[in-house]
């Protein structure tokens, strides 16, 4: 049967994939599958934009002062040496402008965010200047606009300050504000359904028999999940029977926009999901050149995208990230994730196999000659969950790769580019 089940799915790609084929093949196919809705500013943190953000007027909206001081015009002052400005009466300040016209040699006292006056195109902080009376002395070396914003120098009016596709962050939520933007129009949460499969797991809290093992897989991608901004609803363990997988991923199917499995997904006699899959729905791929990885399933399921994951926790969280989290992002609406790598230098040698990614634990570190070094943590098997928790993020070589030198140049992804929350 598993032999029959692995002809289907190759009948296009008779080895196996390598992982820049695997994210390929996803990207190509997916599309958003989220419909939008409209909400405030407060609900819009960590949403997916679905709709551009257009400036409805420049920002700041008028010429205004950087600094607690005094305003004067630039050509007022001397060509060499200091200026004797007399000083206005009255002043500006935060949402109170001077009413009137500053005089030519005049100066007026203004505080940080007051319009600039009219007649006035620069300013000084008051450390800067000397008071005398009622006038001001201008040291020499003033630039023309000194201590100026500009209106218009963040955002221009009709200029497109946030592009559909993004995670809306803090400042983005800020920069709606800047525009008197209440609302914005994002897509609504992906609907995830998240299952652990296996007769050995139990849930946390509960008693060990022998030859059981708690399920740790669950609360790290309802977690990941989460940070993804997708609703997630916990289907909790499966055991290792046929009748019972499918069951259950029929019904989550059915009221999900995505599954999500771990474990089960080998060719074991007990590993049910993929046959399901394969039975119930379409099964698209399973053999990525990765390590570690396989076994890694993604297919449909009635209109539910399916993953499964391998069950090993360490493979399942690197193969979340770096495989079902562009996918979920993209049927939510976002933008296909690029996670940017760094190249630092290798603290560590290491063979590899050729003709597979390899994706290492690794931490980053001063070196004594106070650069930044990247530090493959030791426990590798992907049964070691401390491994993650010591990392900061992942080093992927690439296939071709034969091996790593002390001092070789490395391609090092923070967790921070691949959605961990922090
Ligand atoms: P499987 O992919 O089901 O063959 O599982 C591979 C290994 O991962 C086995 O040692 C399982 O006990 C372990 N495993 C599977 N699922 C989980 C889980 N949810 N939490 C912790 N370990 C798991
Ligand atoms: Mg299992």
């Amino acid at each position: 049967m598993a032999r029959a089940l692995i002809d289907d799915c190759f009948a296009h790609h008779p080895d196996r994939l390598t992982a820049a084929e695997a994210l390929e093949l996803l990207r190509a196919r997916v599309r958003p599958v989220v419909d939008r809705e409209t909400v405030t500013l407060a609900e819009a943190h960590r949403r997916i934009l679905a709709a551009p953000v257009i400036s409805l007027r420049d920002v700041p909206g008028f010429d205004n002062v950087a600094i607690d001081g005094f305003a004067f015009a630039h050509a007022g002052l001397a060509a060499t040496g200091p200026t004797r400005l007399a000083l206005v009466p009255g002043r500006a300040a935060a949402g109170h402008p001077f009413a009137g016209r500053l005089p030519r040699g005049a100066a007026l006292r203004v505080l940080t965010g007051a319009p600039m006056p009219a007649g006035a195109d620069c300013a000084l902080m008051q450390e800067d200047v000397e008071l005398d009376g009622d006038a001001v002395v201008i040291p020499p070396g003033v630039k023309p606009g000194a201590n100026r914003r500009r209106a218009g120098e963040d955002v221009r009016a009709g200029q497109v300050a946030l592009e559909p596709g993004i995670r809306l962050r803090p400042q983005d939520v800020g920069v709606a504000a800047t525009f008197g933007l209440d609302r914005l129009e994002v897509f609504r949460p992906l609907e995830v359904a998240l299952l652990s499969t296996g007769d050995e797991l139990r849930e946390p809290g509960e008693a060990l028999r022998g030859g059981e093992t708690y399920d740790a897989n669950r609360p790290i991608l309802f977690g990941l999940l989460r940070g993804l901004g997708c609703t997630v609803t916990d289907l909790g363990i499966l055991p290792d029977r046929a009748a019972a997988v499918a069951a259950a991923m029929r019904q989550a199917a059915a009221q999900h926009d995505a599954v999500i499995t771990s474990g089960g997904a080998s060719r074991g006699d007990e590993d049910h999901v993929v046959r399901t899959v394969h039975r119930l729905g379409r099964l698209h791929f399973w053999q990525i050149a990765v390590k570690p990885g396989r076994p890694l399933a993604f297919g449909h399921l009635g209109r539910a995208v399916f993953v499964g994951l391998p069950g090993n926790p360490v493979a399942a969280v690197v193969c979340f990230l770096r495989f079902a989290r562009p996918l979920l992002t993209a049927l939510g609406g976002g933008r296909w994730p690029e996670p940017r790598a760094f190249l630092v230098p290798a603290d560590f040698v290491m063979k590899k196999k050729p003709d597979r990614r390899e994706y290492l634990r690794a931490r980053l570190i001063c070196g004594p000659d106070g650069r930044t070094w990247v530090r493959r943590i030791e426990r590798e098997g992907s049964g070691i969950l401390t491994s993650l928790t010591e990392a900061d993020g992942l080093v992927e070589l690439a296939e071709d790769r034969a091996g790593v030198e002390r001092g070789d140049p490395v391609e090092f992804v923070p967790f921070s580019e691949l959605g961990v929350p922090g």
